[in-house]
């Protein structure tokens, strides 16, 4: 990703988080930097590691989990639940509401897709699950294959 289109989604998150009544304090937009610029997901401790080198300042791994939680309540930043790593949410610039983000991930090169799914599609899910016994907690969907790059 380009250094302007990461501005464009900072002021993006900026703006955002303003119309929240939330505020994106430096140490917190360094944190979603970080993530725009590795364009993949990232553990907590990559992202101190990271924040590091693009900061020349140290930050405890503790801090960075309570800025991602920040970053998440916000739908800035979405946990991969299934490799316990944090990606940005590719939908900061879009004008449309937040969905529900499913991810597709490649299990050849890794790399994370972010797609909204239609919410009837969604609900029918959880209907069908909860007619199981089952509480759902988070209908995020995380989902593996091949990318279109490496089915080539
Ligand atoms: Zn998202
Ligand atoms: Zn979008
Ligand atoms: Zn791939």
């Amino acid at each position: 990703m380009s250094t302007i289109d990461i501005d464009k989604i900072i002021a993006q998150a900026e703006r955002s988080c303003r119309d929240n009544g939330v505020r994106l304090t430096s140490k917190r937009k360094q944190i979603l930097e970080v993530l725009l610029h590795a364009g993949a997901p990232r553990s907590a401790y990559e992202i101190a590691d990271l924040y590091r080198q693009q900061t020349t300042e140290k930050i405890p791994v503790m801090s960075v989990y309570r800025m991602l939680d920040f970053l998440m309540q916000n739908d800035l930043v979405h946990k991969l639940t299934s490799n316990n790593k944090f990606i940005a949410c590719a939908h900061i610039a879009c004008s449309h509401s937040h969905q529900i983000p499913q991810f597709l991930i490649c299990d050849n090169c890794q790399q994370v897709r972010e797609i909204g799914v239609d919410e009837q599609l969604i609900n029918a899910l959880e209907e069908s699950i909860e007619d199981n016994q089952f509480h759902l907690n988070s209908p995020q969907l995380e989902l593996h294959g091949v990318c279109k790059a490496c089915q080539q």
